[in-house]
């Protein structure tokens, strides 16, 4: 009997779950009823063990346990299936309305923090939903849709429920369709970079790439980070992905200088799980790797990649700063940063984003927003690049407004590696 029970809190473990739920599938079968399944999962259990330690985790579960217990009705079934992840059997559930209702006051429970080692801490917890018979008809189906219903949530932001819906899995096995063709492509070398120039408008000089990613993949031609970015960030793929970019854009520098080319910095994009999950140094290893000197290189940001863990962001990019890497922060305007929080990141550039480039100078508005980031970014002493600069109209509203580097397609689209050295060449001509 204790066998199938969770050592931690003493609640019913997987096995143990998927057996009541057989029971409760026929006596819902035998009186055409209807009932739930929620997954639960805590959105930042593993930090805390991280920082904490185990003790401070298993005291965590305990009281997301008590908390969920005390919310659901003595009827209802609360068990551990994983890790930080529970499973409740609403068993008396009419219509999917009560299931909501029931995952709210569930939620409602993490609103207030807990308390562990003498700190108060916030644990987001977020919820999937699926029903019998409406989602699914066996235990492990139904988990398996409360599952990706939980998924979908914590796609959506968090803290938050979601009901499975048939849409979902299709696009889950689409995603784990292309992870496995991402994979197979980095394997065998089907990626690689095109360099897209940064220039000067007071005197058409290069003055840096950004390195943007591309598939080739055969029997389909180029296919832009657009069609596979959003999927590796999700499943993870993003990470290995992110590292191979800044590898070779890192080798690609190496061999420009090896070849007595003058070379310019290179950006690359970091998206925010990668920067999650990587450290200062991680980064600084790469570069080091190929004897480059640390300015050369710059990593793009977007703002949600700092405001998703503020704390983890914040100390990377100061330890970036002070390795010496420049840091931009991509597509600017476009996330939910006040002027506080910009003041205290530590960034040297600041890319407006090309949605307001693109209004420029036709549109008011558009003409605000760009020229007060253009003197916003020189009060805080930043660099500042247009991007998705394509007219000259534009390029001139952007000099005159004291914003004198682009990039964009009037300046240059993105080239493979070879024309990208024929564009160091030259500049090596002029200067010479
Ligand atoms: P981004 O970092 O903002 O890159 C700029 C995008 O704007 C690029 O699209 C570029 O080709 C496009 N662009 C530049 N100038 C113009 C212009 O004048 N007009 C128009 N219409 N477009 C212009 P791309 O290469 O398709 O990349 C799209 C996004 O995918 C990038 O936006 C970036 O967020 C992401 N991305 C690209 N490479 C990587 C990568 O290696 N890692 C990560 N994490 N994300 C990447
Ligand atoms: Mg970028
Ligand atoms: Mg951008």
């Amino acid at each position: 009997r204790l066998a199938p029970r969770d050592r931690l809190p003493g609640l019913p473990n997987r096995a143990l779950i998927e057996s009541l739920l057989d029971t409760s599938i026929e006596r819902a079968r035998r009186h055409g009823r209807r009932f739930a399944v929620l997954c639960l999962d805590l959105s930042r259990f593993k930090l805390i063990t991280d920082t904490l330690g185990h003790h401070a985790g298993d005291l965590l579960l305990q009281e997301v346990a008590s908390r969920i217990v005390v919310t659901v009705r003595a009827s209802d079934t609360v068990g551990r299936i994983g890790t930080d992840d529970f499973a409740v059997i609403l068993d008396e559930v009419s219509e999917a309305k009560e299931a909501e209702i029931a995952a709210q006051r569930i939620l409602a429970a993490f609103d207030e923090p807990v308390l562990l080692m003498g700190t108060e801490h916030y644990v987001g917890a977020s919820i999937g939903i699926a029903l019998f018979p409406d989602h699914a008809d066996s235990a492990q189906e139904l988990i398996r849709s409360a599952d990706t219903a939980l998924y979908a949530a914590k796609r959506a932001g968090g803290k938050r429920h979601a009901f499975f819906r048939k849409e979902l899995a299709d696009q889950a096995h689409r995603h784990l369709a292309l992870d496995r063709d991402l994979r197979a492509a980095l394997a065998r070398g089907e990626f690689q970079l095109h360099y897209q120039p940064k220039v000067s408008l007071i005197d058409q000089s290069l003055e840096g790439f950004e390195a943007l990613l591309r598939w080739d993949k055969p029997g389909f031609g180029m296919i832009s980070p657009g069609e596979f970015i959003p999927v590796a960030e999700d499943t993870g793929f993003i990470v290995p992905l992110g590292d191979w970019v800044l590898d070779e854009a890192c080798r690609q520098l190496r061999e420009w200088i090896d070849r007595g080319l003058e070379p310019v910095p290179v950006a690359v994009n970091i998206s925010p799980r990668h920067l999650r999950q990587r450290s200062a140094e991680d980064f600084r290893r790469i570069i080091d790797r190929h004897r480059l000197s640390p300015d050369l290189v710059e990593l793009e940001i977007t703002e949600g990649a700092v405001m998703q863990d503020m704390d983890h962001a914040l100390s990377v990019l100061a330890a970036l700063k002070a390795m010496g890497i420049r840091v931009a922060v991509d597509d600017f305007g476009t996330g939910h940063s006040s002027l506080s929080y910009l003041k205290r990141l530590p960034v040297t550039t600041l890319k407006i984003d090309r949605s307001f480039v693109n209004g420029v100078p036709s549109e008011r508005e558009d003409n605000g927003i760009v020229s007060t980031i253009i003197a916003m970014a020189d009060m805080l002493g930043l660099d500042v690049v247009a991007e998705g600069v394509e007219k000259q109209e534009q390029a001139n509203f952007l000099r005159h407004h004291n914003c004198t580097l682009v990039q964009g397609w009037l300046t240059g689209r993105p080239v493979p590696a070879g024309q990208a050295a024929d564009l160091l060449a030259v500049r090596l001509r002029r200067t010479a």
